[in-house]
């Protein structure tokens, strides 16, 4: 039997579904959003319905502690994000906590001279998973200006580093760019960077 003989023709849409901004290579590659998922976000919003993983990636978010960790100029600009111009109790950051065991977010702010070196790692090791780590500054990076054999080349070679900001210093609002960005990496689903480099955490 013909297809036109069983189908009423008037109801089918001769319209591509990629016109109707349907994407379906968005589900592998998060690069920009489809109709059909802006639909069904907005959805979420109006019904409360969400997944197990955006709840958790979502709360961690929003309790992100950062451990009490300076060790040099930079750890003076990393110190006025919690002033009243700043305030990162915005976002849930309500304070640095004294304890790694409390926290989850380390802030290297600063060069790591190699006597540091080993007590940074200890702090980072007592810290519970998911934990992230934010290298700011120049010196945190790649050792900035001090190419010199007392300064580790780069804090990324003792942990994984999950954000880099630059500067020298970076000011406030940069590092809490930074914080920002790594926010947004948590809610994509992005993994913390030890287990992207598949190091011992
Ligand atoms: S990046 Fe600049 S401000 Fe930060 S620790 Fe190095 S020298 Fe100091």
């Amino acid at each position: 039997m013909a297809l036109d003989e069983t189908v009423d023709q008037t109801r089918v849409s001769q319209r591509p579904l990629a016109k109707a901004g349907l994407q379906s290579e968005r589900l592998l590659w998060p690069a920009k959003k489809g109709v059909f998922e802006e639909e069904v976000e907005s959805m979420e919003d109006a019904l409360g319905l969400t997944t197990l993983e955006k709840a958790v990636a979502w709360a961690q978010t929003r309790s992100m502690w950062p451990a009490t960790f300076g060790l040099a100029c930079c750890a003076i600009e990393m110190m006025s994000i919690v002033s009243s111009r700043y305030d990162i109790a915005r976002f849930g950051m309500e304070r640095f906590s004294s304890s790694p065991r409390q926290a989850d977010l380390m802030i290297v702010s600063g060069r790591v001279a190699h006597k540091m070196a080993a007590p940074l790692r200890q702090v980072y090791d007592q810290m519970l998973e998911p934990k992230w780590v934010i290298a700011m500054g120049a010196c945190a990076s790649s050792g900035g200006m001090f190419n010199n054999y007392t300064i580790l080349q780069g804090v990324d070679k003792i942990v994984p580093v999950d954000i880099h900001v630059p500067g020298c210093p970076p000011r406030p609002e940069a590092l809490m760019e930074g914080i920002v960005r790594l926010h947004e990496k948590v809610l994509a689903g992005v993994p913390p960077a030890y287990q992207i480099r598949g190091v011992a955490s």
